[in-house]
Parts: structure tokens; C-alpha cells; sequence
């Protein structure tokens, strides 16, 4: 390629990141990674995460089936802004509205690759093993080998970027002990017990509920809070699940567990995604070092920091109910305070490891999901809420910075928050055309017509 080849290549990829960041994208996975930042790298090859791994979720498979253009564009868009040659959809064979949807526009370039029904394989690391072959190395990121990661509805969202479109809005998964399970698309900052309300409520009254999937979400009890750029999905199940039991397990009672019941048998390191494909982390060791006064190689103790909370080791692996997600989860925090990274070498990876990877179907009856595992159609119409609540951090980095007043009138996709100077951010925009009710270091108010109160 010539200099004035690279140099018109490097102004679209700026003008790409320019319109990623003006619509304030972050990946819709769960991270909430600025886009623009992902596509600011030069890669090989451009992943759509379409695995959709945790059990009950149905979004992403439906979007894709429903969206096809907007998400082959959107892809696009990403291959160019990296300079990427190569686009791969990993799908996972059951969404077949989705493959067939898909493969129209299908090219030399962009190929849809099927991935096995395993958990986690919508992990990015075991995404991109599971379609490339290649390995993310332990505390490493996918642009370490070439490669960018991009969930379904972050891509769709760059598309209709691409026609002048910020992220307003969130397509989500309602389901579990709901009357009316269903995917829905809501205005960013509409209320999760509105969102409950469009699958009918929750059925019965003893219920608890866990923002996102079962395996990797977490538990809520205010039901007043909004939904972000990253809200995945609300789960609805009985209080006395075991599921929802176990999240609501304090660390105190995990630890004791571990140190009374834990037999060394490895089995939460065997089955580790991390551990199978080359990754030092060895739960087993942690769980060893933290019953015995961490007394571990210091090497073995920062492992912990390239857990990335799958839970196959506390809901499949341990044979006696010990959680050495929960520990790597504890071990983290500590680690983050004081500042410390991993460093290690990626390792040989199990041979047998295609063949330890758990069937999706296995672990919906391990997790005891099978009686809370509907479809959840797809609504097409977007809800109209009356007000929305605009988390000023709903991504990695800093929190926006409003640039509006109370009292002030706004127009849906009108920015809100700017991305201060100089930092890592995404901006927020106004999902309803309204009135800015109230504004706190957290969040933007809204309400639709009517005056401020
Ligand atoms: S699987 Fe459970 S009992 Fe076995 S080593 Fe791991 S934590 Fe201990
Ligand atoms: S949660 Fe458990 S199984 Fe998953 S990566 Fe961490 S240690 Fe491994």
C-alpha cells in the first residue's frame, strides 16, 4: 500500500471513530468499553460475539435474525476503522433464524463461524479460541493477537450511528417467573420495573431478580433502577431458588465453606475455560492458599486476576458447594487496591479440553432452570416510558459530565454528558424528548413534556 493509500485509510478510520464516539457506543456485551477506543487498534480479524451464552438470554440471536443488514454493516464499519481483512460471526447452530437471515450477505471477507452450545463461549477469550484457534494470553486483550471483539448489538448500534442515530435505546431479555417473557427494546434510563411490567410482572410474590444472566449476573432489589447501555437482561426466579440462594451468600459464609469442606479434588481447575486453554489460574490453588493464610507463591495469588467469573467453578465444577469465583472475586478487589498486575506466560493448552466444555443443556438442569426457561419473543415497537433516568456512567472510564440544565427542554439524542478532557468515557444522550428534571453527580432525570418539579 502506498502513503496516500494510508494516509485516506487513516482519515476514515478517524472519521469512524469520530461518529463512534459522538453516538457514545460502548459495548453492549456487559464491559461497556468505549467502541471508539476498540477501533482506534489496527487488527487481523473482527469477531461478532453472537454466542449468547448465558442461559435464558435471547437477545443477540433474535437481533441478528431481525437485523441482518444493519448488523453485516456495523461489522463493516468495524473491519474498516481496524483495517481488518477478515470478519467472523460466531453463532451457535440452534439460532438458525439468525444464520439463514445472515447468510445473504455473507462474502470471501465475512464468514459466519458455528461455535459449539457450551458455556461460556461468549466469554471473548473462548470466543476467539473457539473460532480462530488463537489464544488471548493470561491478563492480556484480544488486540494482543490481532484481534477486536464486538457484541451484536454494539455493531447494530454503529451502524445506525452511521445514519445519524445515537445509542438511545436497549434491546433486553425479560424472562424466568414473569407472566410474559419477551425481548424488548426501552429508552436507556427507563425503569427495571417498568421493564417487568412489559413481560406482565413477575408471576407469584416471593421473587427475587438478577440483572443480566444467570451465571455472571447479579442480584438487584431496586427495582427503581435504570436500564444502561449494558443492561443485558432481568431475570425473575422464586427467593428460595438455589441460584438466587447462592448469590445471595455472603463472603464470609463462601470462605468458611471452602475451608471447612474443601477436598483438593481439582475439579473447579479442570474444568476452568481459563486453565483448559493455557492460563495459569488454578482455582484450586487459591482456594488452598486462602485456607492456609494465603500461604501460596505470590505468582499463584495475582493468578486471581485473570478470573473471569464465569462461575463454571462454583455452579458445575465443585462437587461440595464451594464458590472459587467468589474467593478470585474477593482476591481481585484486594489486588486492584494495591495496584497489582499479572504477569505470566501463556501456557500448553489442555489437550482434552474441546471435550471438557460443558453443553449448554447440561448446565440449565445443573442450575435447576429448566421450569424458568420460556421463549421470550421479540417485541418490535420501542416502549414509550414518561420518564428516564441517565446513568452518567454506564461504561468504562470516567463518568460523563452533564451539559445540561434543570428546567432545560432536550430532544431525544441530544447529548446530555460529554466525555471529560482528555479521558477515557462515552457520552450520554437524552432517550426521550423531555425536560430535565433533576441532575446529581450520578445521573440526568428526564421527563417527557410538562414542566420541571
Ligand atoms: S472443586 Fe471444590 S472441593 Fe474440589 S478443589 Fe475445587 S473448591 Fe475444592
Ligand atoms: S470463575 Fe472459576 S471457572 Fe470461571 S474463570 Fe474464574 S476460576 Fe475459572
Amino acid at each position: 500500500m502506498n502513503a496516500t493509500n494510508d494516509q485516506s485509510k487513516n482519515e476514515m478510520s478517524k472519521d469512524i471513530n469520530t461518529m463512534v464516539r459522538e453516538a457514545g457506543i460502548v459495548g453492549a456485551g456487559g464491559a461497556g468499553f468505549p467502541t471508539h477506543v476498540k477501533f482506534a487498534a489496527q487488527a487481523e480479524i473482527v469477531i461478532v460475539n453472537g454466542a449468547e451464552c448465558e442461559p435464558m438470554l435471547k437477545t443477540d440471536q433474535q437481533l441478528a435474525a431481525r437485523y441482518p443488514e444493519q448488523l453485516i454493516k456495523g461489522l463493516t464499519i468495524a473491519m474498516k476503522a481496524t483495517g481488518a481483512p477478515k470478519g467472523i460471526i460466531a453463532l451457535k447452530a440452534k439460532y438458525q433464524p439468525a444464520i439463514k437471515a445472515l447468510e445473504p450477505y455473507l462474502t470471501d471477507q465475512i464468514q459466519i463461524t458455528i461455535l459449539p452450545d457450551i458455556y461460556p463461549a461468549g466469554d471473548e477469550v473462548m470466543t476467539i479460541w473457539l473460532t480462530t484457534g488463537r489464544r488471548v494470553p493470561p491478563g492480556g486483550i484480544p488486540i494482543n493477537i490481532g484481534v477486536v471483539v464486538n457484541n451484536v448489538q454494539t455493531l447494530i448500534n454503529v451502524a445506525k450511528a452511521h445514519e445519524g442515530e445515537p445509542v438511545t435505546t436497549r434491546t433486553l431479555t425479560v424472562t424466568g417467573a414473569v407472566n410474559n417473557p419477551v425481548t424488548v427494546t426501552v429508552p436507556i434510563g427507563t425503569s427495571l420495573q417498568e421493564v417487568l411490567n412489559l413481560a406482565g410482572g413477575g408471576r407469584g410474590n416471593d421473587l427475587a431478580y438478577i440483572l443480566g444472566g444467570p451465571m455472571m449476573g447479579s442480584l438487584i432489589t431496586d427495582l427503581s433502577a435504570p436500564v444502561t447501555k449494558t443492561t443485558g437482561g432481568l431475570i425473575a426466579l422464586p427467593k428460595d431458588h438455589s441460584l438466587i440462594k447462592r448469590k445471595q451468600m455472603s463472603l464470609e459464609s463462601v470462605l468458611r465453606i471452602a475451608k471447612t469442606v474443601c477436598e483438593q479434588c481439582r475439579f473447579c481447575t479442570e474444568l476452568c475455560p481459563r486453565h483448559m486453554i493455557g492460563h495459569e489460574l488454578s482455582p484450586h490453588l487459591l482456594i488452598r492458599a486462602m485456607n492456609y493464610k494465603r500461604m501460596a507463591d505470590p505468582q499463584t495469588l495475582t493468578s486471581a486476576l485473570t478470573c473471569s467469573e464465569c462461575g463454571v467453578c462454583e455452579a458445575y465444577a465443585c462437587p461440595v458447594g464451594i464458590s472459587p469465583m467468589r474467593v478470585n472475586r474477593a482476591l481481585k478487589a484486594e489486588l486492584r487496591t494495591q495496584g497489582i498486575r499479572y504477569q505470566g506466560e501463556l501456557r500448553k493448552e489442555d489437550s482434552m479440553a474441546k471435550y471438557r466444555m460443558i453443553p449448554s443443556s447440561r448446565l440449565v438442569q445443573r442450575l435447576n432452570l429448566r421450569p424458568w426457561y420460556p421463549e421470550a419473543p421479540f417485541r418490535l415497537d420501542t416502549y414509550e416510558p414518561d420518564e428516564v433516568t441517565l446513568k452518567l456512567q454506564q461504561h468504562i472510564g470516567a463518568p460523563a459530565i452533564p451539559i445540561v440544565k434543570v428546567g432545560e427542554s432536550v430532544l431525544r439524542g441530544q447529548v446530555v454528558g460529554e466525555i471529560p478532557e482528555g479521558a477515557l468515557g462515552a457520552r450520554v444522550h437524552a432517550s426521550l424528548d423531555g425536560i430535565v428534571q433533576q441532575i446529581t453527580p450520578q445521573m440526568i432525570t428526564l421527563r417527557k413534556g410538562g414542566a420541571a418539579t
